[in-house]
């Protein structure tokens, strides 16, 4: 930006002195590119469901008015779509909570052990329903990090649930924790389905981002989860590594 200083031009003599300041706005306009194509794929996610509600209620308020069976089905799809708004509202609130605190550091000690075992039990049923296998490897010893115990719930639980959806076929999945004396602290998450092209392992932890859109929404997915995974192991100063081949499976492993 240049501007001629009128103001100074009689006390500095004769000619026009510009200032000139250089600011580098490439960085802002890519954060205001990515905050306007979240708000536009929210709200897209939004929609959709929205529409389809409507959609029923309008059905059942004109031609299945009578429609005593079109009413048992029709009120059951409302339900799920309604389901997935929730769900989705809640990721959205849960990546915003992550956003405004993504600078303070977790205080709490917690055992990985014990919060693994919890995860493992709490997603038991649904694996299950699945016909999956969850298997749980621990170190004899106690292994304590410092972080925030719900939310490290929340990143195990998404990755375990996950392997259980996606890597369903293989019908197992790994959770391995390791901890060398004085060395790194990692916890894995193994699973033996179709894998993740290598084009698409660098895009995952992108909002919204999904391989397959359609298989992810069968799935109860929101495209969030892994992003969610994402900013709350940066709060940790940990860091997230995918492993994948096609038709082998894949490793996800969360390195504090
Ligand atoms: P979603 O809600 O769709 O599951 P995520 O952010 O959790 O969203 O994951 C993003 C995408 O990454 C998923 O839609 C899926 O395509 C892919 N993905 C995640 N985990 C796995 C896995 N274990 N195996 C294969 N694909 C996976």
């Amino acid at each position: 930006r240049a501007a001629p200083m009128p103001a100074l031009d009689h006390r500095l003599g004769a000619g026009r002195y510009i200032l000139i300041t250089f600011r580098d706005v490439s960085q802002a306009r890519r954060i205001d590119r990515m905050r306007s194509d979240f708000v536009a794929n929210a709200s897209h996610e939004l929609r959709t469901p929205l529409a389809s509600l409507r959609g029923f209620i309008e059905t059942l308020q004109g031609p299945a008015r009578d429609d005593h069976k079109a009413h048992e089905r029709f009120l059951g799809i409302m339900h799920d779509q309604a389901t997935r708004m929730s769900r989705l509202v809640d990721d959205l609130l849960s990546l915003s909570r992550l956003e405004l605190k993504a600078n303070i550091a977790p205080d709490q000690m917690v055992e990985l052990g014990a919060l693994l075992g919890h995860v493992r039990d709490s997603l038991q049923p649904f694996a299950a329903d699945l016909g999956v296998e969850i298997s749980l490897d621990l170190p004899p010893h106690p292994v304590q990090v410092a972080g925030d115990r719900d939310e490290l719930i929340e990143v195990f639980e998404n990755l375990v649930e996950n392997a259980c959806k996606y890597g369903q076929e293989g019908k197992r999945v790994e959770v391995r924790l390791s901890a060398a004396e004085g060395g790194n602290t990692e916890v894995s998450v193994t699973d033996f389905g179709p894998g993740i092209a290598p084009e698409h392992v660098p895009r995952i932890t992108e909002r919204f981002y999904r391989v397959n859109v359609e298989a992810s929404r069968s799935k109860k997915g929101t495209g969030l989860g892994l992003a969610i995974v994402k900013h709350i192991l940066t709060r940790h100063r940990a860091r997230l590594a995918v492993k994948s081949e096609i038709g082998k499976g894949t490793v996800f492993v969360v390195k504090f």
